[in-house]
């Protein structure tokens, strides 16, 4: 066989689980599309992972890269196609195919876009998908949450911590967030709602400055000011063409021991099922996957 494991997906989570297999001695292969690094390559400014008091995403994305190369990792770009095989894995890619013992699927998820006009333009300069990670831009400032789900209002409440004021825009009259929650939100004075309303267009000149938004009911459209806003209309995970078990929004169903329906394909981070998406969930996931495909590896001896 080529390799012992094949890893796909060089975010936080595939690296992770690629120098755990390298450290139990086995030749472990990282297959990634694009960049390395995953959606962290991709992000400014990272505050919430320990050690890093303060780092440039793609910074960090290049030393975990540096240290899994270091212990033996093999990266190579890749687009992978499709898991087949029973033992003898095989991995289809857009350069051939590969065989293996073992796969981890480590193809995160993305967050789903409205597609609208000035969406891709404002991207990181006003239009964002994480309160938790750039919510801090705005203390004091005017921001819209775009969403009415659980999500929407969570991040709203922390939003409303750190901003001046939070517009919750919602294309329904109610909230489908659990009760708590919509509590919380109804009780703060610095959230308020625009109900039945959908963002039809981003704009500004350097910076986002407004949203157009147009009433779901009378279709009637108007503009408000924001200094910046964050859309929670769900995630989509990169699983399509994976063939194991799979929520019905297509997230992969895993165990403890991050198995998935097929035995010797492990999947960690964020394309699985799971509360929160962080590099620290997706990171101890790699950990936990690394190891789960080397037990399975040594029972097959
Ligand atoms: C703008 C933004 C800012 C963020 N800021 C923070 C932050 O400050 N702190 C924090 O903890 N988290 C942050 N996050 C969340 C964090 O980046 C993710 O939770 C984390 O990257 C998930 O890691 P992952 O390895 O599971 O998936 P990803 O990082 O999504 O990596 C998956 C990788 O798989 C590759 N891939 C997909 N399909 C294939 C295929 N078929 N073949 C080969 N490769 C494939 C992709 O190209 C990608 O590189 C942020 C996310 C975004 C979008």
């Amino acid at each position: 066989m080529d390799y012992d494991v094949i890893v796909i997906g060089g975010g936080p989570a595939g690296i992770t689980s690629a120098i755990y297999t390298a450290r139990a001695g086995l030749k472990t292969l990282l297959a990634e599309k694009g960049l390395v690094g995953g959606q962290i390559a991709l992000t400014e400014n990272i505050e919430n992972y320990p050690g890093f008091e303060s780092i440039d995403g793609a910074e960090l994305a290049n030393k975990m890269l540096a240290q899994a190369k270091t212990q033996g990792v093999e990266h190579k770009l890749l687009d992978v196609k499709n898991i087949t095989g029973d033992k003898e894995k095989v991995v289809e890619t857009d350069e051939g195919n590969i065989t293996t013992k073992a796969v981890i699927i480590a193809v995160g998820s993305n967050p789903r876009k409205l597609g609208v006009t000035g969406e891709a333009d404002y991207e990181g300069k006003g239009v964002h998908y994480c309160a938790l990670c750039d919510g801090v831009m705005y203390k004091d400032k005017v921001v819209a949450v775009i969403g009415g789900g659980d999500a929407a209002i969570k991040e709203a409440l922390y939003l409303s911590n750190l901003a001046k004021k939070v517009i919750v825009i919602h294309r329904r009259n109610e909230l489908r967030a659990e009760k708590d929650h919509q509590e919380d939100a109804f009780s703060k004075k610095n959230i308020e709602f625009i109900w039945d309303s959908v963002v039809t267009e981003f704009i500004g000149e350097q910076f986002l400055s407004k949203l157009k938004i147009k009433n779901v009911k009378t279709e009637k459209e108007n503009e408000i000011e924001v200094n910046g806003s964050f859309t929670y209309v769900g995630h989509i995970p990169a699983t399509s063409w994976i063939n194991v078990d799979k929520n019905e929004r297509g997230y992969i169903k895993v165990n403890h021991e991050l198995e998935t329906s097929v035995p010797g394909i492990f999947a960690a981070g964020d394309c699985n099922e799971g509360d929160l998406a962080q590099i620290a969930t997706a990171v101890g996931d790699g950990a936990i996957a690394g190891t789960s495909a080397t037990k399975y590896i040594e029972s097959l001896k």
